[in-house]
């Protein structure tokens, strides 16, 4: 296959290979955009979610400290009632002490004071186990069993949990790891935590409601408000209650903290069983609760977000001052804080929510920028490469149709010259008049060869810079003349009329007198070769200005307009019936443009009123 059988092929395959793939590229990209703005909440989310997380994990080991701090400083043998009275001096977090037999009578406060008189009448009869509170616990850990259940681990798992067999901790690492399993299932699955909620409110549990909006709902939020769903907010708490007496909810433990609401206002009561089957404890102060709860907190402003914890009322326990316009209840991220303190958050706040539209509207400017670019590269390129393959593709055809030409031109006149030759030789013609002609035959094919080979060899010393000059101050109309002259006899036997306009004065000029006179021959040679109905050619020599020029002019078959820039080109030859009748190397007008620009000059085409071509030789002037 050659190589030009490809071209109707290389626009398809453009379009298959470059184009089409490149607009699928960019419908993929526009895609990716689309999602751009729901990509960056999600990281954010991701971010700042891990943060409320470490938040809510510091507040929740800071009430198991609170919680021994108080386990410590508890008296429990002694003069009880003096170290009772004094035990908020050793530890401010016990606001009022108390001490219950071991029939749950209340030994201590006596009610003194209007607090503990109302401390008694709230607690009395629960402390006594003829009342109930409720009593909050995780639902995740709950219903870990039912979350978690053993078909439900995968095999690696399962491997897992037999090379812990011999393994003392085995036991417990595996139900901190169900324990963790069955939290994180609960807030990621639907349908998970609505079987949960429903089982929940089945054994009579309360679910409690939160103080924000959840970070489950936001999420899914999020991906809906993508969708133009209208998110559904789920304020569900994880924490669930029932309402349990005193000595249900202390069991078997030893110490714990229970959470009430009094009036709607939480209060924790601390208690610790001692010896003699009696119960220590007092209610916690708050206020050195919340100092203690910020006292752990992590950076609270970052550039990014406010991160605070919200209690039960949904107020902040800490925010800076001007922050009194912000809904509190439609945090980022939240996360609720622990069971001994329901209701209570950690929450945090973008600085600025427009940060993540305005993020991704720089994103998808720059993707769609870069797109733009990809698009208009891929499609510019192919462009420019098909042109070039084209290009390339019109070169070879040319070069082989060359490589033809001269064959063909080398071998017409070598033919003749030596067909001449023999019958000279032979002296089969006696007429010395003929001989003669046979003679001239021979000159003007064997100038005819030189002018080729001449033609082909100039052609690559020029185009590789090899070919030197002998530049002189000439006369061009003596030179033009001298030329004329020389072709002459060669015309007029072939039936041309020549006709030769130059003017008595010299027209001087700086150049290689034979450089010129190849030019001059090329001229004549094409207004012979591409004659018309008349054989007329003149020669002109004139001054143009500073310009001396030589015009070639004939009443040949002229030059299509389509054509008239590419004539010049390396190889072109015109593609009609009209100049395929004669052969030739596409290479004259070439080298005469090319030695005309090496003088500082020009060869240009015009049409010839009245029909033809007049070829100009133009060269500056030498005064
Ligand atoms: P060649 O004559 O060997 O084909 P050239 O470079 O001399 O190569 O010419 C290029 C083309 O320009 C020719 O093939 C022909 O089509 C056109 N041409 C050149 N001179 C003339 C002319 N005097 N009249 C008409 N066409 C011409």
């Amino acid at each position: 296959m050659r190589v030009y059988d490809l071209k109707p092929h290389l626009g398809l395959f453009f379009i298959l290979a470059v184009l089409l793939p490149s607009v699928i590229l960019a419908m993929i990209g526009a895609r990716a955009i689309n999602r751009e703005e729901l990509y960056i909440a999600r990281r954010y989310e991701a971010a700042i979610s891990a943060e409320v997380r470490h938040a809510a994990s510091l507040v929740s080991s800071e009430l198991n400290k609170i919680e021994d701090d108080l386990s410590r400083s508890a008296p429990e043998y002694g003069d009880m009632a003096a170290k009772l009275r004094s035990w908020p001096s050793v530890q401010p977090l016990a606001r009022i002490p108390f001490l219950l037999s071991n029939q749950n009578e209340v030994l201590w406060p006596t009610g003194n004071t209007p607090e503990e008189k109302e401390f008694l009448f709230w607690n009395m009869d629960f402390f006594a186990n003829k009342a109930k509170v409720p009593d909050y616990q995780n639902i995740a850990q709950v219903y870990q069993e039912k979350i978690v259940s053993p078909p439900q681990k995968t095999q690696s798992q399962r491997t897992y949990a037999a090379d812990q067999e011999f393994s003392v901790s085995s036991a417990s690492q595996d139900s901190s790891y169900d324990r963790q399993m069955a939290q994180s299932r609960f807030d990621q699955y639907e349908p998970v935590r609505e079987q949960v909620y429903a089982e929940a409110k089945k054994e009579g549990q309360r679910v409690e409601t939160r103080n924000v909006l959840g970070r489950q709902a936001l999420n899914e939020g999020s991906a809906k408000m993508a969708k133009g769903i209208a998110a559904q907010e789920d304020n569900r708490s994880l924490y669930i209650s029932k309402r349990r007496k005193f000595k249900e909810i202390t069991g078997a433990n030893t110490q714990g903290i229970i959470p009430r609401f009094v009036d709607d206002k939480l209060s924790l009561i601390f208690w610790k069983k001692i010896s003699g089957e009696k119960v220590v404890g007092c209610v916690l102060s708050m206020t050195q609760l919340r100092q203690r709860i910020i006292g752990v907190l992590p950076d609270i402003y970052s550039k990014v977000r406010l991160l605070t914890v919200l209690d039960q009322n949904g107020r902040p326990l800490i925010s800076p001052l001007e922050d009194t316009k912000r809904d509190w209840r439609r945090p980022f991220a939240s996360r609720e804080v622990s069971e001994l303190l329901p209701r209570w958050e950690v929450a945090a706040y973008l600085n600025d929510p427009a940060v993540i539209s305005s993020q991704a509207n720089f994103m998808s400017a720059l993707l769609w920028g870069l797109i733009f670019i990809l698009f208009a590269s891929i499609t510019i390129g192919g462009i420019l490469i098909l042109r070039a393959v084209n290009h390339e593709m019109a070169l070879a055809r040319q070069k082989t149709t060359f490589a033809a030409n001269v064959s063909h031109e080398l071998k017409t006149p070598l033919t003749s010259i030596r067909m001449f030759a023999e019958m000279l030789k032979e002296k089969r013609q006696a007429d010395v008049q003929k001989q003669e002609q046979y003679l001239d035959h021979m000159v003007s094919e064997t100038q005819r060869l030189t002018n080729l080979i001449n033609n082909v060899l100039d052609f690559s010393r020029i185009g590789q810079g090899r070919k030197l000059y002998n530049m002189k101050s000439l006369d061009l109309a003596a030179l033009c003349r001298e030329v004329a002259e020389n072709q002459r006899v060669g015309l007029e036997s072939v039936g041309f009329k020549l006709e030769l306009k130059v003017p008595g004065l010299p027209l001087m000029v700086k150049a290689d007198s034979e450089a010129l006179k190849q030019v001059l021959i090329n001229l004549l040679s094409n207004a012979q070769k591409y004659y018309g109905e008349k054989k007329d050619i003149e020669v002109e020599a004139a001054a143009d200005g500073a310009w001396a020029c030589v015009s070639v002019k004939d009443r040949g078959i002229g030059v299509p307009v389509k054509h008239a820039k590419n004539i010049f080109k390396e190889f072109f030859r015109v593609d009609d019936a009209l100049t395929s009748r004669v052969k030739g190397t596409g290479l004259g007008l070439t080298i005469a443009r090319m030695i005309a620009r090496d003088h500082g000059g020009d060869v240009v085409y015009m049409d010839r009123e009245g029909g033809g071509s007049v070829f100009q030789l133009r060269l500056p002037g030498d005064i």
